[in-house]
Formats: C-alpha cells, structure tokens, sequence
C-alpha cells in the first residue's frame, strides 16, 4: 500500500477518475424540491455567449461561484446551481457568413464543446436544468411573455431610427458600425433610418426601478449608482412658450395653437431666459427649414454633427453649434420676446426637444452665449452677497432678482409658485422625468426569437394566438445580410393566414433582442422541462429571489435593469412574488494578461484548455481565486499557476504519507463499536464520532495542541470569508498556512507522537477546507483518508472556539504611565495571574528596586499599569 499511497501528484489521472464519476451521477449536484426541510440557496453565475471557447473570465466567474455552491452543499444547504447558454446572437451570423455553417449548428457544436470544458473543469452544475435559449422549448416562452406585455399595454410599436448601410441595403447593429462606415464597406458611410420597431414599456416602471436600488443593500454601490444614473430621474417643471409669429399675425388672443414645451428643473431661472432652443429634428424645425433654404442646411449640418457625436457615444462632449431661426417666442410669464436656436448639444428624445436657456445661471448656456453674443441676465443673487457678480452663479441657494413680482422670493418658493402659476394659466406644470428611454427590442436579423405578430391588411395588427405558439425560426436559411431582415426573405415563414380573418396576412420578420432571452432565464432553470408554463410559479416562488448572483460589472446597467424590469412585470402577472431577481450580487474583476484585457489582436490570450492540460483543473481553478480578491483584476502569471500546482504536489505528499494513521484511527474506533468500516451515515453522526474520538484521547498538549488551534483558526477563517466579503485569495492563502505548519511537524507526525485521531482529524479537515477551491484534488484524498462518502454531502467543519484561542496572550506593562515591558499570560487568566506574571519580570523588578509598588492596577485580559514610589 505505501508505495501505491507516496506516488506522485498527478492531476491528468485523480481528474479523469472523479470526472468520470461525476458525470455519471446526475443527481451530485442536483438541486432538492421545494418540499425539501433544508434552507434553500439559489447561487447563479451569468450563462455565458456560446462562442465555442471559455476564456479565462469564465473560469474565474464559475470558479467563484462554484466554490460558494459547494460550501453552502457542505453546510446543509439545498442548493440550485445552474447553468445554460445565451445562444442567440450576431455572431453566429457572422459565422454562418465566413464559414457557410448554419447558426443552428454552429451554435449548438459550440455549446457541446464548452460543456465539455466546464466538466473538465469540475464546475458542479445541475444539467437537468440546463437552458438553452436558441431552442423553441425556450424561446416560446419570449413570445408568450411578448403577447402577455402587449395585452397590458407594454409593448407598442413605433418609428425609430436604425443604422442603415445603402450598399448592404440592410440594418446594422451598432457595433457593426465601424467609425461611422459599414463594417463590410469600409466607405460606404452608415445612413440613419427610421422604421417602424417594437418597444417595451420600461419606462412605465422607472420609478420602480429606482426606489427598488435602496432596498438592494447585498449589491455593489457602484452598480447602484450607474442603474440610477441611467434612470436618471429628474424634477422640474414642462413650459410652454408661445410662438411669437402667431401673436404678430392677428392670432393674439392669448389662445396660440403652437406652444414650444420646455423642460427646466429651475423654473426659478425663467426671466434670465435669454433664448429657446430647439433640437434639429424638433418638428418646429423642420417647419422653419421647409420656408428658408439656408436654415436648411445650416439643420442639417448641426444634425450631422449630433449624429457624429452619438455614434461616437458621448453627446455630452460635443463642442456645441448652433443658429438662429430669425423666430422669436414669448415667455409666457414675462411676454418678453426672445430669440429661438437650433442647437446641435439638443437631443429630440431627451425631455422635449427643446430647452430655455438661461447663461446667468447654467454653465453649459453660459459657454454657449458667449460664444455667440447672446444676452446674460442675472436673476438669481447669492444669499450672502460675495460674488454676486460672478455669473454664471448656478446655486439654488439665492433669491430672485429682476424677476418682477417673484423677486425677492427663495429660489425653492420661486419654483413653487411659478408652477402653480403655469398649472392655472394651462401653460406648464411640476414633471418629473427620466433619462431612461423605453427597450426598442426589434432586430433585422435572423437568429433571434420571432415576434409573434401578424400584420393583416385588414384587421392589422393581430397577435398570434397562444395555441399557436411557438413560432419557429426556420432552420435552414441563407444568409446574405442583404436586402433587410432575413426572415423576409422566406415566404414560408412569411405567409401566413390571419387568426381573425382568415385572411392571408404576413408575419413579422423582426426578431427580438438577445436581452429579452437573459432578462428571465434564471427563473426557467427552477422548472426547465415544463412544456405548459415558463415555470410554475410555486416552484420559482421557492427559489426566489437569487442568493447569490455573480457576473462581470459590464453587465450593471442593460442586463441588471432589464432583468430587474422583468420581474416586476412577472410580479404583475401574478406568476412570482418577489420584486427584485437577486437579493445580492458581486462583480467580479476582470482577468487580464502583462497589465491589459486578454484579447487575440494583443496575442496574449491564456487558453483554459492549456492551462488545465499542463497543471489540472484543481490548480487552474485555485489559482484563479488566489491570485487576486475576487473583486479585483486578476494579472494571470502562469509562474502562479505552478506554484499553486506545486502546493497541492505537496499537500499529496503530506497525506498520502499519513494517510494510513488516519485510517487507523477508523479501524481502532470500529473495533471499539463493534461494527465494520461502513461509511458514516448522518452529518451529525460525522461530526460527533469526530469528538468523541478526540476526546477519548484526553485534552491535547504540546504539538497536537499546536497543530488543532492553527487548523481551527484556518475554519474559522475561511467560514467567515464565505459569509461576507469572499477574499477567497487569503482563504488559499490560510489553507497553504496550514499546510506548512503540517510540514513542519513531520518529525512529529514519523515519530507517531501525534495520535492517530488528532492526524486523523487535521487531515480530513484540510481536505474538507479544499474541497470548495480543489474538487478532484479533496475528493481524491477524502477517499484515501477512509470512509468514503460524498465529500460534498459531509458537512463543513465547524471552528472550536476553545481550540481555535491562542493560549497565550501579551499583556503591556507600565510603570507610571510608561510602557516598561510586555509580559505572557495563559488566555483567559484572572486579574492576580497577571499581577503576579507583571511582578515577576525582570525588566519591572530592576525599575522598581528600591521603590514601592504603591498600586496595581489590572486592565482584565488587557493591560498591567504599575504606579512606583
Ligand atoms: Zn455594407
Ligand atoms: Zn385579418
């Protein structure tokens, strides 16, 4: 036996065997029902893009999320650890363009082959609930969800601009825009057009979705911080300005038929409104453009500007241009007449197109009348009159100034009675709006779900019916990416009979956004087979919300806001309870290589195959939670994953060669019983035989005690770690702590000076502190320290705080306020141990020859103070 137990470390061959077990015990890993008495934990890594390889994010992603699924297994839990494919998609387009492979296949040989990585990998998930969203069995339920919304009133259609390439003559997805060209035609310039698209109603929950952000204390504040941002909420006050042309062409009567509605959130400010200015798509625009050639093309130059900016993502940096209209509007409190501007900075859908703009008081309006000569009024003073002059003075914390029967008012009763004002005079009123836009979810493309909607000549648009849902993508299409959306192009697909009518009708083309597949896949894990409902809801009800949802921070706002939209919505079609999907999240920092993002052009790309080849997945998967606090980047360095490699060859050494003790220890106990080797039954039958054993050996002493109380400071480490902030990097770093100190008594351990049940237990434990961040690794030598089992059914050790306290403590001493020495005292000794331990030290006996020890003063556990005469 020995020679068999000293062999060496080798991953390839402990990996192979424990996969193969695993794989052929579905129920490892499998999740209990609801009926189950233990409490449950639904932890979720975000399900990857099938792209056909996993990257090194992935393993770090799944290696956290797997270690906190199999400590939360250990200590009793009845845990839901899934995982599926996000498997719509562009890409597999774009495959199916270069490779000539269909989406379907493409896609679907891209799952099986990192499926296969991840059980290389030992990532212990529930397959029975595997969900693949490019399938019908899946995607039907996006259709149903779709019609569910558009009976409430969620989803409508409308015109919306898309990127348009004239040679491809069809749609791109933004990120097939290439510096404002068509990826494929690198000169040809990308057109915008508007189509009619589908939209769901997001916004019709925006508030929600911002107070919602409080309550969600178990997510990153960053992530908090951005969703509110992009919800963007705003008070102020919508106005209208009359067109003053109106008024001069016998139409004042104070009645004018167009009014330019602005959106200000300092209404307080509106007599220091020197201009209005309008977005160059505003519909007022287009009519001034259509009398006079030259604004014409004055618009459409800011337009092309405004474009630019867009494309390029950041509006907020364009350097701004405007013109004037040579109109002019009246400031319905004022009457005053003032001049309107087309500006390129204003966007048509944000607020209303249209601002007033006071450079007295707003730094962006001030740049702008500089710039352009524009007046600047001075309305609001500082309460304390410093810098009165200093414009632009941005501060709510003024009163008004030549803002007739408002001045002298604060600018908060300011804003108060002039939108009580507006509300009487049917000119304005107080609105609250939102920088969130509703979810254009239309695609021109083909691997997408299919919206279910016909369009019927006469009775328009119809809904297809529930019974004849799914509407399947036709497998085998060509794809050109010519000519607009591909299912266009397939008249089987496209042809179709009315549902009301009878009628011939066509069916929509546009297929939905892969968005729609994330925003609810988790819930499909929790009852994946069921062919009659997206779920049952009781069974989702059980497992809701998330405990424990682990992603990438790229992820905070489209994915996290559309899932959480989602939920709300499902909440209100009566099919789950909860408001929010996950009750806490983590972002996991990024894996980079030399200082940047892994990435093919760079060349520095660690493939996860590789490094599970040369040093196993155990060591791979360590490494990944040790190199870096799971919450920061990760600089991959394969020197570390060698040095993690080389530990685990050391802890094999170590148990390997003890082993056999350990077992001894089974057999004395056994014998002692009267019944044979069986494997242990219950947890609490485990963790008592535990006990018993080291107690029969009486209380430990010298080497044993000294190994316990580091093992037992390694649990109560690591445990604490698991509930709070996952520094899974010092966990590691404890557990090789441990194994040193191990080491370093092998004399001790060869001489037989440890008992049997004392190595016993320091073993087996540090298998079970492993078994979260090494899988195969801890099984292997759960095995060969006896009594079988399912490492993961045993439960996690729990830390002996009497153990675990360090014997001695240090206790300052001081002479008259000075510290004079530090003194060592049995934990926990009373007040006249320390007196005495204080007295009796040298340093304190040469101070104090000679004196008087007038008084002893005894900080308890503490600190010694000495007062010498
Ligand atoms: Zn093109
Ligand atoms: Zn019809």
């Amino acid at each position: 036996m020995a020679e068999d137990n000293e062999r060496r470390y080798d991953p390839a061959v402990i990996e192979k065997k424990w996969q193969q077990r695993w794989d052929a015990d579905p129920t490892l890993y499998a999740a209990e029902p609801a009926t189950s008495n233990k409490p449950k934990y639904y932890v979720l890594e975000m399900l990857p893009y099938p792209s056909g390889q996993l990257h090194m994010g992935h393993v770090r992603n799944y290696a956290i999320g797997d270690a906190l699924a199999r400590q939360m297994w250990m200590r009793g839990y009845n845990v839901l650890h899934p995982m599926g494919w996000d498997a719509f998609g562009l890409p597999a387009e774009n495959a199916a363009l270069k490779n000539n492979t269909p989406p379907r296949e493409w896609t679907l040989s891209n799952i099986a082959a990192m499926k296969q990585q991840m059980l290389r990998l030992g990532l212990g998930y529930d397959w029975a609930t595997e969900v693949t969203t490019c399938l019908p069995e899946y995607y039907r339920w996006n259709q149903w969800f779709f019609l569910r919304m558009y009976e409430k009133g969620l989803v409508y259609r409308r015109k919306s601009k898309v990127n348009w390439c004239p040679e491809c003559a069809t749609v791109l997805a933004n990120e097939q825009v290439v510096d404002g060209c068509c990826w494929r035609h690198e000169d040809t310039k990308v057109e915008q057009r508007d189509l009619e698209q589908w939209f769901f109603r997001i916004t019709a929950y925006a508030q929600e979705l911002l107070d919602g952000l409080d309550k969600l204390d178990g997510w990153p504040e960053k992530v908090r911080t951005m969703q509110r941002n992009w919800i963007g909420r705003s008070e102020g006050t919508v106005i209208d300005f009359f067109l003053a042309e109106e008024f001069d062409h016998g139409l004042g009567t104070r009645e004018p038929k167009t009014g330019i509605r602005v959106f200000t959130t300092r209404v307080d400010t509106i007599f220091g409104a020197t201009s209005v200015q309008l977005a160059p798509e505003h519909p007022l625009v287009t009519t001034f453009a259509a009398a006079d050639a030259k604004l014409k093309a004055q618009v459409a130059k800011l337009l092309e500007e405004q474009k630019k900016a867009r494309e390029a993502g950041d509006v907020g940096a364009i350097e701004k241009h405007g013109v004037p209209t040579g109109r002019m509007a009246i400031n319905p409190y004022s009457g005053e007449h003032v001049p309107i501007w087309v500006a390129n900075y204003i966007l048509m859908d944000y607020g209303t197109g249209a601002i007033m703009s006071v450079p007295g008081h707003d730094e962006r309006d001030f740049e702008f009348a500089t710039k352009y000569g524009i007046e600047i009024r001075q309305v609001i003073e500082p309460v304390q009159n410093e810098n009165a002059s200093k414009l632009p003075f941005v501060s709510e914390d003024g009163v008004l100034v030549n803002s007739g029967e408002y001045s002298g008012l604060s600018c908060a009763e300011a804003q108060k009675r002039l939108q009580e004002v507006a509300e009487k005079g049917a000119f304005g009123e107080a609105k609250v709006i939102f920088r969130l836009k509703d979810w254009g979810v239309s695609r021109q493309r083909y691997w997408g779900t299919p919206i279910p909607m016909i369009h019927c000549e006469r009775d328009g648009l119809v809904p297809v019916p529930d019974d004849q849902l799914p509407v399947i993508l036709p497998e085998q299409i060509e794809i050109t990416q010519q000519g607009g959306s591909p299912l266009s192009r397939v008249p089987a697909f496209v042809n179709t009979t009315c549902p009301k009518c009878g009628g011939p009708a066509r069916r929509e083309t546009d297929t939905m956004d892969t968005f729609v597949d994330s925003s609810w896949y988790f819930y499909r894990y929790t009852d994946a087979k069921n062919a009659k409902a997206p779920f049952a809801p009781p069974t989702a009800q059980y497992w809701f919300p998330i405990d424990q949802y682990i992603g990438g921070v790229e992820h905070a706002i489209l994915h996290l806001i559309y899932s959480r939209f989602w939920t709300k919505v499902m909440r209100d079609l009566g099919l789950v309870k909860n408001d929010e999907p996950a009750r806490r999240l983590f972002t996991q920092g990024m894996v980079i290589k030399d200082g940047a993002k892994m990435s093919k052009s760079k060349g520095n790309v660690v493939s996860p195959d590789d490094m599970v080849a040369r040093y196993g997945a155990d060591a791979t998967r360590m490494y990944a939670l040790f190199a870096a606090p799971p919450d920061r980047d990760l600089d991959w360095q394969e020197d570390g994953v060698a040095g993690v490699s080389r530990f685990l060859g050391r802890v094999w050494r170590l148990v390997t060669k003890y082993a056999p003790i350990a077992r001894s220890a089974f057999v004395r106990e056994d014998a002692l019983k009267g019944h044979g080797g069986a494997p242990s039954g219950s947890r609490a039958a485990e963790a008592k035989e535990n006990t018993g054993a080291l107690a029969a050996e009486g209380t430990p002493s010298g080497p044993s005690l000294k190994l316990l109380r580091k093992l037992h400071q390694t649990i109560a480490r690591i445990t604490l770690d698991f509930e709070g902030r996952w520094h899974f990097n010092t966990c590691v770093a404890a557990i090789m702590e441990l194994a040193n100190e191990l080491q370093g008594a092998d004399a001790q351990l060869a001489a037989g000076e440890i008992p049997a049940p004392v190595v016993r237990e320091l073993l087996r434990t540090l298998a079970l502190l492993l078994a979260p961040f090494a899988p195969f690794f801890a099984a292997e030598l759960w095995e060969q320290l006896g009594k079988g089992g399912a490492i993961l059914r045993t439960p996690w050790p729990e830390s002996d705080p009497g153990l675990a306290r360090e014997d001695e403590i240090e206790i300052p001493v001081q002479i008259n306020g000075k510290l004079v020495t530090v003194v060592r005292v049995k934990s926990g000794a009373d007040a006249k141990t320390m007196e005495a331990a204080a007295l009796a030290d040298e340093k304190v006996r040469l101070r104090s020859a000679g004196k008087t020890v007038a008084k002893v003063i005894v900080v308890s556990g503490r600190a010694v103070n000495l007062v010498v005469k």
